[in-house]
């Protein structure tokens, strides 16, 4: 009899979860209402908001790392650019440009939360960083997100295309912000996102054109909504948007952009603009032969020439430059930063129990070479792996000490 009566019992709990198995069994949500709905056994079903919640109850730590994540400490312009010159060579203007935006930045976050409806609103100030490859751009955006413990993606501006196009879309760069943040939305809201390469989505000719401009102009339109802060649909997955998939929906009102860019041939448009201008009652002609000072002197005019559309330019409004990489500056980034590349290598050779030491002859050469390249410092890490790697190979034939002489700088 008791046998019977559990047997009925199951079936109608079965015909119920039958019924419910478009919505979560735990809370009931409908499968429209939810971004994910993972099925079980006994065609139980649970959404994602009962896992996340299901998650804290299992890990409570990590919700406290969640709130304390989003808690963001601000640091003092003086105190930022202290942490980034732990990490990055020279670069001085560029380093207190950042601290200040940064600052700034987080501060109107801050503010933000508890200003009055009639308050004064604070708008936000992207910056872009023009300076040639491999003299530290991206690896200032990433130490101070590093700093801050903000999410922080990179992307490619040569890879966006107007929506519709091959290519990826705009959204795109959002997807990567989500993702270094883990899924949380409220902590990518707050991130860092550095948009390399910016100059090269410039409109290819100074007269606006009639015709399509897939890779230039129209990129720029896409990218100016997020720049501006709006609420974005963005894929969780990245990819293409597409009719059927679920968006998660951020507002990139407090994400800060940094857009770095080589802008070659600036230089010839700042060099024309300030010719063209004297300045002063007597003042002759400028000439100004040290392609970095000339740079130090660019502005949203010359941007434009180059291709920015005038509505990006007005979303980057704080402009900053990079200085050439000189062999002092190289030699300095080769061995003084936190994480230098020779301090790395060292390490890589003290698990093994040996000590690597490399002569000043050695640095030189290798500095040399790297400058000729014309790759900044990128030039550097692949001059050490390819010299070192003989000694990686042969590392059983030495006892204690590896040391790396001019004569061993011999692939180049
Ligand atoms: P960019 O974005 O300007 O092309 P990166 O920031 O990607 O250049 O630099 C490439 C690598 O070169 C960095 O990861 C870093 O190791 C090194 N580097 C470049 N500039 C500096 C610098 N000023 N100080 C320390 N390291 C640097």
């Amino acid at each position: 009899m008791l046998a019977f009566l559990f047997l009925i019992a199951k079936k109608i709990i079965k015909e119920k979860i039958q019924m419910d198995q478009n919505s979560c069994s735990f809370c009931g949500r409908e499968r429209e209402e939810v971004q994910f709905l993972i099925s079980g056994l006994d065609e139980v079903s649970i959404c994602n908001h009962c896992i996340d919640q299901a998650h804290t109850i299992v890990h409570p730590k990590d919700k406290k790392k969640k709130q304390n994540a989003l808690n963001i400490k601000i640091k003092k312009p003086k105190e930022i650019k202290e942490f980034l010159d732990q990490y990055v060579i020279g670069q001085e203007y560029t380093k207190q440009v950042l601290s200040v935006a940064v600052y700034n930045h987080y501060k109107k976050i801050k503010h933000k939360s508890s200003e009055k409806i009639d308050d004064v609103e604070l708008e936000k100030s992207n910056v872009l960083i023009a300076g040639s490859t491999g003299t530290g751009k991206t690896l200032l955006a990433k130490t101070i997100a590093k700093l801050l413990g903000v999410p922080f993606a990179i992307v490619d501006a040569t890879v966006l295309t107007e929506a519709g196009y091959v290519g990826e879309d705009v959204e795109g760069i959002l997807t990567r912000l989500l993702q270094a943040a883990d899924y949380n939305v409220d902590l990518a809201e707050k991130g860092i996102v550095f948009i390399d390469e910016i100059d090269k989505i410039a409109r290819k000719s100074d007269n606006p054109s009639i015709t399509r401009d897939v890779s230039g102009e129209g990129v720029q339109q896409a990218l100016l909504k997020i720049l501006e802060g709006t609420v974005v649909n963005v894929p969780p997955q990245g990819g293409r948007k597409h009719p059927d998939q679920q968006y998660i929906q951020i507002n990139t009102s407090d994400i800060l952009f940094i857009a770095g860019g080589a802008f070659a041939g600036i230089e010839r448009i700042i060099e024309n603009r300030l010719n063209q201008r004297p300045i002063g009652y007597n003042a002759t002609l400028q000439t100004l032969d040290d392609s970095d000072n000339i740079l130090s002197k660019i502005s949203a005019e010359d941007l434009r020439k180059f291709g920015l559309i005038p509505e990006i330019i007005g979303r980057l409004p704080v402009i900053s430059y990079m200085h050439h990489l000189d062999k002092e500056a190289l030699k300095r980034i080769l061995t003084e930063p936190k994480n230098a590349l020779i301090k790395q290598y060292q390490r890589m050779f003290e698990i093994d129990g040996k000590k690597l030491i490399v002569t000043e002859q050695a640095l030189d050469k290798i500095i040399e070479e790297a400058e000729k390249s014309k790759l900044g410092a990128r030039g550097l890490r692949t001059l050490c792996e390819k010299n070192l790697l003989p000694f990686f190979y042969n590392i059983e034939e030495y006892k204690d000490e590896i040391i790396l002489k001019e004569e061993d700088i011999n692939i180049l």
